[in-house]
């Protein structure tokens, strides 16, 4: 079976509609990500079935939880492979998704990948997270920011949060711990202007837990956040 025969196997029961335009794109991309493997470390999931499961089925369930409008704005922090990101732009062509990370090899798959599926409302940017966060041109310019696996809740807020609009919202990918991770957070969330707004719990095929965190974001984040990399490590919010 294909990875695009185990999405569709998978998808119905966790109410994803899909089309041939999106099976179309997400084929491509489950080829290109097996090829570009071989050649850089994108993805520890290799298996058709992993990647329909662990990789599209669970960023296709952000869409679901995030019911994205036309013309959003949409920021993936620490995109890597392209997760959650590049599956978002896949799905809904009327949003903008700009797919962030720090490692430039990763992003010159990504937008590889991205161009060969014929996704054009994706654009890379090769810069830290806490450098962006900075910077007039994203700062507090996206209806939404999104990330998966890139660190505990408490440090990921400083990092996503001043992209995002007041009133916008960052949609946190996160495994069985989530619930740990938001107790850890109460600090943070105050002091960046964020408020759990709700956290949907399901479980992928196979079983592993997954939790999506919604954090809304209420008020602007005060000028000195982010902070520079070594500050975040060395006094997390
Ligand atoms: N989100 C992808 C996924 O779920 O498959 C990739 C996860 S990978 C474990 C973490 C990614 O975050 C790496 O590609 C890394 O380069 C990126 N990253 C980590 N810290 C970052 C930062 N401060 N700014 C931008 N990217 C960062």
């Amino acid at each position: 079976m294909s990875a695009i025969d185990y999405l569709k196997k998978h998808s119905q029961e966790y109410g994803i509609e899909l089309n041939a335009d999106l099976e179309k794109k997400l084929e491509i991309y489950a080829a290109l990500l097996k090829e570009w493997n071989e050649k850089i470390n994108l993805t520890a999931i290799t298996d058709d079935e992993g990647i329909a499961v662990k990789h599209f089925l669970d960023c296709l369930l952000v869409c679901k939880y995030a019911d994205f409008k036309a013309g959003d704005k949409i920021i993936d922090v620490g995109t890597g492979a392209g997760f959650p990101g590049l599956v978002i732009a896949a799905a809904n062509p009327e949003v903008q998704v700009t797919l962030l990370d720090s490692t430039g090899k990763k992003l010159k798959a990504v937008a590889d990948m991205a161009q060969a599926m014929g996704v054009n409302n994706a654009q890379v940017v090769h810069m830290r997270a806490e450098e962006a966060g900075q910077k007039p041109d994203f700062r507090e310019c996206y209806d939404y920011a999104t990330a998966r696996a890139v660190a505990e809740l408490r440090v990921l807020l400083e990092y996503t949060l001043p992209f995002v609009k007041k009133g916008g919202a960052f949609l946190s990918l996160k495994g069985a711990a989530a619930v740990e991770e938001i107790d850890g957070a109460t600090n943070s969330l105050k002091v960046l202007g964020g408020k759990i707004q709700g956290v949907d719990e399901f479980s992928l095929p196979g079983g592993d837990k997954r939790a999506i965190i919604k954090v809304k974001k209420i008020s602007q984040i005060p000028p000195k956040y982010p902070r520079v990399s070594a500050q975040i490590a060395k006094k997390p919010l």
